[in-house]
């Protein structure tokens, strides 16, 4: 029989939450950028927000879902099996591009200028286009973070085309090499796309690896960016 979005919901939350009386369920079909989800509990009404592109996804992945959000609501352990259920779905071909190219078309990228208080991208960039890539790669967008991640120092955005490095980085107490690694690391993440095994996303192919190896002092950078004093 077809069971219904909120009737999976539904389902979900009494497998996880049995004594609680089940909530009204609200299922909304977002025009989301990515495949972000959403879900809050207000006023005794569960109210759940999904990306467009799962609308039509086949109901075992929407129960995977159910469980991950509906867990992760009640911070409630759940069974592995559903989270690699969803992700072996959202990495299929053909979904994964669907995605890419709603991220083209409704992402919008705010990039920074390249130019920053004191590191510049863009000659960064060519600098290590020259000594690398025999000036060959050509120049993707380039921008540093709006937000100061420690986390994240630097990203490759395929969608965008755009290597953004975390403001972070962009400071008299970072040494050039930091930099310069950061940069060399994504410029080899354009060199080198990302491959998908099933539920697996290989992102340093061993291509990737051997080459990050041909950075000079790259022990020294690593220790450098382990060492990083940034306030
Ligand atoms: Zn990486």
């Amino acid at each position: 029989m077809f069971e219904s979005s909120e009737e999976i919901y539904g389902r979900v939350f009494a497998d996880l939450k049995p004594r609680t009386p089940l909530p009204r369920i609200q299922i909304e079909f977002c025009r989301f950028a990515n495949a972000n989800s959403f879900i809050r509990l207000e006023e005794g009404r569960l109210h759940v927000r999904i990306t467009d592109v799962l609308q039509n996804a086949p109901a075992p992945i929407q129960e995977a879902l159910a469980y991950i959000l509906i867990g992760k609501l009640y911070r409630k352990a759940i069974s592995g099996n559903y989270a690699a259920r969803y992700r072996r779905y959202l990495n299929r071909a053909d979904v994964r591009g669907q995605l890419h190219m709603l991220r083209q078309a409704r992402g919008r990228k705010f990039l920074s200028s390249p130019q920053g208080e004191h590191y510049n991208l863009e000659t960064l960039f060519e600098e290590l286009n020259h000594q690398f890539f025999h000036g060959l790669m050509s120049r993707p967008a380039l921008g540093w973070s709006r937000r100061r991640s420690r986390t994240m120092l630097g990203h490759y955005d395929p969608s965008h085309n755009a290597i953004v490095l975390s403001r972070i980085l962009d400071q008299a107490s970072v040494p050039p090499l930091v930099v310069e690694y950061v940069m060399y690391h994504e410029m080899l993440h354009l060199r080198y796309p990302t491959e998908h095994h099933g539920a697996r996303r290989c992102v340093h192919t061993p291509e990737f690896k051997h080459a990050e190896k041909e950075f000079p002092r790259l022990k020294e950078a690593l220790a450098l960016l382990k060492a990083l004093p940034v306030g």
